[in-house]
């Protein structure tokens, strides 16, 4: 099924301190075109944060009832919430071509592989634990048993990011960016990509891309 879709499928996994958010703000900043997928989360709102900017915040019951209609392309608990991806928005935006970054947790990026095995998968890694811990304090959002239940997590996320193809070290903020980048733009010169993407010229120079990677 994955021949019908002509946008890349970007998913981004790190611990809770890796500095995920920030580094995927500033890949979208630079690329306009790559669309960040809102999902749908029982956690309640961080202050600042804003119902359908962030997230789609909902209650457990509503979830689970989504969850059941299988209006989510993958969903997990995550720290205690659930939190879904929606099938709908990515299916029509990577139909139309529109390239899609997911910001999701281990056990959501195997669902998406089964279904999306081009999917490419990025892994954000901390520089240290200690910096880790850092920055979870410094960010303030959180309750202190919070923050030891994100780091006890810490350890559980990082022990699945050798599923993923690509693992990014977020010491230096513009290195990091720029891996980044260089991923997002490695994965749309693949050849399937190119041939969905530029259909008549595939067929002016005679490439037939049916079985291209
Ligand atoms: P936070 O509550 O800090 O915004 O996110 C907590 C964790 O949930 C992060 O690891 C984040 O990647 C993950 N997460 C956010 N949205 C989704 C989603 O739609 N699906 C899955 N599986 N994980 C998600």
């Amino acid at each position: 099924m994955s021949q019908h879709f002509s946008g890349s499928l970007f998913m981004v996994a790190a611990p809770s301190g890796a500095g995920k958010s920030t580094l995927v703000n500033a890949l979208l900043a630079q690329e306009p075109t790559i669309k960040l997928s809102i999902s749908t989360t029982t956690r309640a709102p961080r202050p600042g944060e804003e119902h359908g900017r962030e997230y789609f915040f909902t209650s457990p019951e509503d979830f689970v009832k989504r969850a059941a209609a299988g209006e989510f392309l993958e969903w997990a608990e995550v720290h205690g919430n659930y939190y879904g991806t929606s099938r709908y928005f990515v299916e029509e935006q990577m139909k139309a071509g529109t390239d899609i970054l997911l910001e999701i947790d281990w056990q959501g990026a195997r669902q998406v592989k089964k279904q999306f095995p081009q999917a490419a998968g990025i892994f954000i890694l901390p520089p240290s634990i200690a910096a880790l811990e850092e920055r979870l304090h410094k960010r303030g959002q959180d309750e202190p048993h919070v923050i030891t239940r994100r780091l006890l997590a810490a350890g559980g996320e990082i022990a699945h990011a050798p599923e993923f193809e690509y693992a990014i070290i977020n010491e230096e903020f513009p290195v990091a960016l720029s891996e980044l980048s260089a991923i997002v733009r490695s994965a749309r010169c693949r050849f399937s990509q190119q041939a969905a993407r530029n259909v008549s010229l595939f067929a002016q120079l005679g490439i037939h891309a049916e079985h291209a990677e």
